[in-house]
């Protein structure tokens, strides 16, 4: 069984551009997996002879009606469907209320799951990291999914249990 990435985070953090990267291409293969909805994007990556499965969701909102509306169906069926859920937050729109809120949900549901603070190009890194660590994430990546930086650590990383 290939491992099942999700990524999830708010809009514009850089989820599918991470998607891209870790699928090395704008026209991934959809995963052809039985029981999988179409209505979040599948794609296929292998590296280092392990392959995988990436799914893609369309984001969480900004709203304040409870958690619920923070999740977007979609997102927590992917987290459903994960073995591994990457996390992306954006270092620089910084740690936000939802962010928060969707780490609690993350935490809730029991799956392994790393954060990954993304658009750490042009940024002193340590400094932009240092407030998502009260997500209480014990493993954080830091990429820059649009240049490629921190992916090969992610993934190596993440699919070394696997
Ligand atoms: P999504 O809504 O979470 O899927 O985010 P997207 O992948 O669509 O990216 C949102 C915007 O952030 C786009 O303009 C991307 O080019 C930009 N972006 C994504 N990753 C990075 C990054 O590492 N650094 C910077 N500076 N911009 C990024
Ligand atoms: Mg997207």
């Amino acid at each position: 069984m290939k491992p099942v990435i999700a990524l999830i985070g708010r809009p514009n953090v850089g989820k599918s551009t991470l998607f891209n990267q870790l699928t090395k291409t704008r026209n991934a293969l959809v995963a052809n997996l039985p029981g999988l909805t179409r209505d979040r994007q599948y794609g296929d990556g292998k590296f280092d002879n392990k392959s995988f499965i990436v799914i893609d969701t369309g984001g969480l909102g900004e709203s304040d009606e409870g958690i619920d509306a923070y999740m977007a169906e979609q997102a927590k069926t992917a987290i459903q469907e994960a073995d591994i859920v990457l996390f992306v937050v954006d270092a620089r729109a910084g740690l936000l209320g939802s962010d928060e809120m969707i780490a609690d949900h993350i935490r809730r549901l029991n799956k392994t799951s790393y954060l990954v603070v993304n658009k750490i190009d042009g940024l002193h890194e340590d400094a932009a990291v240092a407030e998502f660590h009260r997500l209480g994430f014990s493993q954080i990546f830091q990429t820059a999914a649009s240049h490629g930086r921190g992916v090969f650590q992610l993934i190596s990383d993440v699919l070394a249990p696997f």
